[in-house]
């Protein structure tokens, strides 16, 4: 039957996308559907807008153990040998300086002992003593009055690293390179799914808004801060929460950086610190961001605070879920950091106040320099896990051992988009009953050629 299917993956976004390309490359499964509501695929967090462009693979995030750091790299390593050994350079991934920066005596010495313990994970990681820094990116260092910054300054990081990709067009060429296995797989745009119903005799039917159908033997459920409510409603995931968090960026005109810069991020929070760098997308600014502001949407649009999201009223609200986050406002640092966030948003006021975090950056930043970035950010669908009474610092699978699995993708999701497909497609295969050829995902994803 033409809409049967042994596997569909509801959300075209980049991690959609990475195990739709891992199913139809690397296993002997016939038929696999990628459905996305929208009239293109990466639209929403994946796109070049939506997220800070950067492979995340813990040298310079500075939030992530050393444990945290080695796994993630593993993920990003093969999201980075992909676009590479598919000749993508310069049109997906970019290489630039990346560092990360400490400020001040305190931030000083958190970074010179974090460098001694990540350069055994990182090799040819650098040291940058503040005199280096203003040869290799000089901007972090000159004040506002045209002088060298005052207070004591280190860098730890990359020299030249491909580190800057574009999801959007990464997302594309899975689905291109997918094209390529011959196989009876089919993407369709605009399928809003709205249902998702078990069937007595096996399998699925995924019905859309519109009212087509669709069987699956499989079903997994690649749609970002949606999982949560198509989990809920299929009956799923009730002990979970979602806390959406807005992120914003500005633009300063010109190439002030010459790559990433980050900063040294608090542990309690699951957001990369602000950072900034160049976009690739669009040349010749420079974007710094992101915010981080807690709303009642699970898709930022054009207005922020238009539009809340109807899904969300779906997602099961209990009191667990509102204790969790009262509990976290009553740390200090937190709850500073969520205020201080509200108010970045607020026009006139926001730009005055964000421009004091980002000169720890870029110290002779001026105030008409910096533009609200319209248009750009996203939301992060933060999973509050109600049972545990926490909120997660990643990401989180609904496992079903059903035939469907959820998952939930906040950052750093696109760049662990080809780790967690493999995870999805070992499972797959497995329900199925059939081959996935891991020594030669292995193989294709593990060296850089
Ligand atoms: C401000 C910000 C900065 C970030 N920076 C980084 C970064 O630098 N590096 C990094 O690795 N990560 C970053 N992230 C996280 C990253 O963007 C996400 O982890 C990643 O894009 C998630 O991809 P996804 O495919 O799971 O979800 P999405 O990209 O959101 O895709 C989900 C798809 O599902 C579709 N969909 C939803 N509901 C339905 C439905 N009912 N029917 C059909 N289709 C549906 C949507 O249209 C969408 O295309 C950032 C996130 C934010 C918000």
């Amino acid at each position: 039957m033409k809409n049967d299917f042994d596997v569909v993956i509801i959300g075209g976004g980049v991690s959609g996308c990475a195990t739709f390309y891992t199913l139809n490359e690397y296993t002997d499964i016939g038929k696999i559907a990628l459905l996305d509501k929208c009239d293109k695929l990466a639209s929403i967090s994946s796109s070049s807008k939506g997220n800070s462009q950067t492979i995340h693979d813990g040298s310079i995030e500075t939030n992530y153990t050393s444990a945290k750091a080695a796994k993630v790299k593993i993920a990003a390593d093969k999201v980075k040998h992909y676009a590479l050994s598919k000749g993508l350079q310069n049109k997906v991934i970019f290489k630039m300086q990346k560092i990360a920066i400490g400020v001040g005596d305190k931030e000083c010495d958190f970074m010179t002992k974090r460098h001694e313990e990540f350069k055994s994970i990182f090799e040819g990681l650098q040291f940058f003593n503040k005199n280096e820094i203003k040869k290799i990116e000089p901007k972090i260092i000159e004040g506002l009055d045209g002088n060298d910054r005052i207070e004591n300054i280190v860098a730890s990081g990359y020299l030249e690293s491909w580190c800057a990709i574009n999801f959007e067009k990464l997302s594309q060429s899975f689905v291109e390179e997918s094209a390529k296995s011959n196989k009876d797989s089919e993407v369709f745009l605009n399928f809003k799914v709205v249902k998702i119903k078990e069937n007595p005799s096996g399998g699925y039917t995924i019905t859309s808004k519109d009212n087509r159908k669709i069987n699956a033997k499989f079903v997994l459920v690649n749609a970002g801060s949606y999982s949560l409510p198509l989990a809920q409603h299929s009956g799923y995931g009730k002990d979970l929460a979602c806390l959406p968090v807005a992120g914003s960026f500005y633009f300063v005109p010109g190439n002030l950086l010459r790559g990433k810069v980050y900063g040294v991020q608090n542990p309690k929070l699951p957001f990369a610190a602000l950072h900034g760098d160049p976009d690739i997308a669009i040349s010749g600014v420079t974007r710094l961001g992101p915010t981080a502001l807690a709303m009642p949407k699970l898709e930022r649009s054009k207005y922020l605070f238009g539009n809340i999201s109807g899904e969300l009223l779906t997602i099961d609200f209990k009191v667990a879920a509102m204790q969790v986050l009262l509990d976290l406002l009553k740390d200090s640092e937190i709850r500073n950091f969520v205020f201080r966030n509200m108010f970045f948003e607020v026009p006139y006021f926001g730009k005055r106040l964000f421009i004091k975090d980002a000169r720890k950056i870029i110290p002779s930043l001026k105030l008409e320099d910096l533009t609200y970035a319209k248009g750009f950010g996203e939301v992060r669908p933060q999973v509050v896990d109600m049972s545990a009474k926490k909120l997660e610092l990643g990401e989180k699978k609904i496992l079903t051992n059903k035939g469907i699995t959820f998952n939930m993708t906040p950052s750093p999701g696109a760049t662990s988009c080809l780790g967690n497909a493999e995870i999805d497609t070992l499972e797959i295969a497995k329900y199925l009953n059939k081959t996935f050829d891991i020594e030669r995902f292995y193989k294709d994803l593990s060296v850089i050629k």
